[in-house]
């Protein structure tokens, strides 16, 4: 089968490729121009017509996906800004909901090639800030993040203005899926991921090319002062890989059809990542161990993801940090 990735010059999307090219399937990458799609050319040239490429300007264009959705069997969308530096919280939200809108309204106008869509949402639609620690599940929506935007507008933080934008594009899937349940002749698989590293495969000249989560990743290494708590602060993980695979899995498990689905390998605070790297005097080490006794306050139950997918492993964090260290030194940065 052939399948459309939007972003597909993205940290996630070039792994989401490369993993469903291993597969054997046929991939339509959806791209801002021909250039940002030069790199993946380039690395993906084994696979000859196998890959295809496709330029989609601007993803809130009315219809702007109606050709890169003919003929496909599925579609993976993940094109959807990613950053915390809104200043109104409309200016991510209205981007993450028109693409995904966009993208649903194409696949339905083509609703007798396309079988699946797969989403790929985030944590963010579902944790919320809360007194005690918690562990969410599927059943849980960040209502908390809609209610400070509404209260808040521009002064609501920046991470939060994006947590709402992935909420509310997340629900407006879930929503167009009920309203058009007759004439759809596909179904929605969603994928919550929360912070994503590990190696990158996509075009990262500089570590300020980096996404969002990788180059985070890579301050705490080369930042001594980022962030001033290693011990305290984190949030849940999962390898750029192993989200990959799922977004391969979600195609291939019929029963995830209808599903919202979290792939979280667990929790860290980012002492635990210094500690997990190999030794090097190249990067900063912070105080081994003091990350042992955070206390998380936010868990995922990823029982959803055993059952209905099959994962029932996740890389470590040794092998996490290791790849992702290997892959700066690998670099001329
Ligand atoms: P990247 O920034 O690497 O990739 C984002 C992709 O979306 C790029 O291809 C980018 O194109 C494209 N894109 C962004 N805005 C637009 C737009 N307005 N029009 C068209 N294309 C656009 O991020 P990730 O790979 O990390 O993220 C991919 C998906 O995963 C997103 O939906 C994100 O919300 C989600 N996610 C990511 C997490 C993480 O920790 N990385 C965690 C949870 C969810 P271009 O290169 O041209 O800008």
């Amino acid at each position: 089968g052939k399948v459309l990735v939007s972003g597909a010059n993205g940290f996630i999307g070039a792994w989401v490729v490369r993993t469903l090219l291993e597969m054997g399937f046929a991939v339509r990458g959806a791209v801002r121009s021909i250039e940002k799609g030069a790199h993946l050319r380039e690395i993906f040239a084994a696979y000859g017509d196998k890959l295809e490429l496709i330029v989609v300007a601007d993803i809130t264009q009315e219809g702007a996906f109606d050709e890169a959705v003919k003929g496909v069997d599925a579609i993976e969308h993940m094109a959807s800004p990613v950053h915390f530096s809104a200043v109104e919280p409309e200016e991510v939200i209205a981007p993450t909901v028109k693409g995904v809108l966009g993208m649903l309204h194409s696949a339905l106008k083509h609703r007798t090639s396309v079988k699946r869509v797969v989403l790929t949402s985030s944590t963010g639609a579902i944790l919320q800030d809360e007194a005690q620690p918690k562990t969410f599940s599927e059943l849980d929506w960040n209502e908390q993040a809609l209610q400070q935007v509404a209260k808040m507008g521009s002064a609501t933080p920046g991470h939060t203005k994006y947590r709402a934008a992935k909420t509310l594009a997340e629900r407006t899937a879930w929503e167009f899926v009920e309203q058009h349940k007759n004439e759809i002749g596909w179904d929605l698989v969603v994928l919550n991921p929360p912070f994503v590293f590990g190696p990158t495969i996509h075009a990262t000249p500089s570590p300020d090319a980096l996404n969002l989560s990788a180059r985070e990743f890579y301050k705490v290494f080369t930042q001594p002062s980022f962030p001033a708590t290693l011990e305290k602060s984190g949030n849940c993980w999962v390898d750029v890989r192993d989200l990959a695979r799922a977004h391969a899995l979600a195609l291939l498990n019929e029963p995830a059809g209808g599903e919202r689905i979290i792939i979280s390998a667990g929790p860290f605070v980012w002492q635990d990542w210094l500690d997990a790297a190999p030794d090097s005097s190249k990067y900063q080490k912070g105080v081994a161990g003091t990350g042992k006794d955070a206390v998380h306050m936010v868990r995922y139950d990823v029982r959803k993801s055993a059952r209905v997918l099959g994962i029932t492993a996740y890389r470590s964090m040794a092998e996490t940090a290791r790849d992702t260290v290997a892959d700066w030194e690998a670099r001329s940065w």
